[in-house]
C-alpha cells in the first residue's frame, strides 16, 4: 500500500489507494482526524483582511460586522450597476441605519422648522 503523510502529526502511514483517490487518506488515525477537526484553522477576513480563527468551515469574515459591511458593499455595488433595487436582509442592519427621524434620534421639529421656514428670497 502507498505511504502517505499524516496531515496532523506528520507521521508516514500506509493507506489504501482507493481512499487516497477519494481524498480520505489524510490522517494516520482516528484520533489524528479528530484532532485536525478540532484544530481551528486560520483564515483571512474577506473584508478587513485580518486573520482570524475559523469557527465554521464556511466562515469568510472575522466578525459579524465585517460580514454585514461586505454584504452592504455588495448590495451597493449591485444597486449602482444593476437595475433592480438591492434586496437587503433587514435583520442584518442595526437600528442606527434606520431613518433617524422615524426612530426618534432626531427630534421631529429640530430640522423640520428649518425646512419649513419660509424663504423670503423666493417669496414664500
Ligand atoms: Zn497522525
Ligand atoms: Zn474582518
Amino acid at each position: 500500500m502507498p505511504m502517505v503523510k499524516c496531515q496532523q502529526c506528520g507521521k508516514a502511514f500506509s493507506a489504501d489507494a482507493g481512499r487516497i483517490r477519494l481524498g480520505r487518506a489524510k490522517y494516520c488515525s482516528r484520533s489524528c482526524s479528530a484532532a485536525a477537526r478540532r484544530t481551528p484553522k486560520e483564515a483571512t477576513c474577506l473584508w478587513c483582511r485580518s486573520t482570524f480563527t475559523k469557527g465554521r468551515g464556511s466562515q469568510k469574515y472575522c466578525s459579524l460586522d465585517c460580514a454585514n459591511e461586505a454584504l452592504r458593499a455588495a448590495s451597493y455595488k449591485k444597486a449602482s450597476s444593476g437595475k433592480k433595487k438591492p434586496n437587503r436582509p433587514a435583520t442584518l442592519y442595526c437600528a442606527c441605519f434606520e431613518d433617524p427621524w422615524a426612530n426618534g434620534s432626531i427630534k421631529p421639529d429640530k430640522y423640520g422648522n428649518t425646512f419649513r421656514t419660509p424663504d423670503f428670497g423666493l417669496g414664500f
